[in-house]
């Protein structure tokens, strides 16, 4: 079944280094009407990762539970765990007007795209495989091997941006976070986002 809310939905997908985190957590900083969902997972908590901030952390049970209760908008396995966007954390924020931003892999965006086809795919690029390379490294997160598989991973979902609606290649972060900023800002310039949010006008102007 196909989906319609007042509010824009924004799906921003990338492989893993090409700063993809840094750059939504500087659009949502910037912008108080973008709100990120908060997504189930069957991955351990890292570093100073808590349970419902970064995600809900919960056993692989009580996920396929979850599954099978078809609570999930979308989900994935993704570097081997599950990761899942809940439909009641964002259809209600959706469903009032209200804009929210999903951080998540390919293959939940590409879901996202047929069950809601106004949702806004945005795919980060890196500049180049080395550049790829140098962030992961300098990243400091993960061993040689792990690194390596995540540039074999990275060829692969990066073949997948031309099925996104928009491309922000992230060269210098302060451009991609323009870029960013005007995905968004002309979404809300579409004419049923105006219809909504510019009423007054368009009731003065006998427009409907
Ligand atoms: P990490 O474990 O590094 O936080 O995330 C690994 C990958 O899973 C990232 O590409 C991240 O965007 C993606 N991811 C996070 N949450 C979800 C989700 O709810 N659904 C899907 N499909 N992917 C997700």
């Amino acid at each position: 079944m196909e989906m319609d809310y007042p509010g824009n939905l924004y799906v921003v997908a990338a492989p893993s280094g090409a700063g993809k985190s840094s750059l939504v957590k500087a659009l949502l900083e910037l912008d108080s009407r973008l709100m990120v969902s908060v997504s189930h997972t069957t991955r351990a908590p890292r570093g100073q990762e808590r349970h419902g901030r970064e995600y809900w952390f919960i056993g692989q049970d009580e996920f396929r539970a979850m599954i099978d209760r078809g609570d999930f908008f979308e989900w994935a396995e993704v570097h081997g765990n599950l990761y899942g966007t809940s439909r009641a954390a964002m259809e209600a924020r959706l469903s009032q007007g209200e804009d929210v931003v999903l951080e998540i892999d390919y293959q939940g965006a590409l879901q996202i795209k047929q069950i809601f086809p106004t949702a806004v795919l945005i795919f980060i690029l890196p500049p180049s495989w080395d550049e790829l390379r140098q962030r992961l490294l300098r990243r400091g997160e993960d061993a040689g091997e792990v690194i390596e598989q995540r540039m074999v991973n990275a060829r692969h979902e990066v073949a997948q941006a031309r099925h996104f609606d928009y491309v922000v290649v992230n060269a210098l972060f302060e451009t991609a976070l323009f870029d960013l900023k005007a995905i968004v800002h002309a979404q809300r310039l579409k004419w049923a986002a105006q219809r909504r949010s510019r009423s007054a006008v368009f009731d003065a102007l006998q427009l409907n």
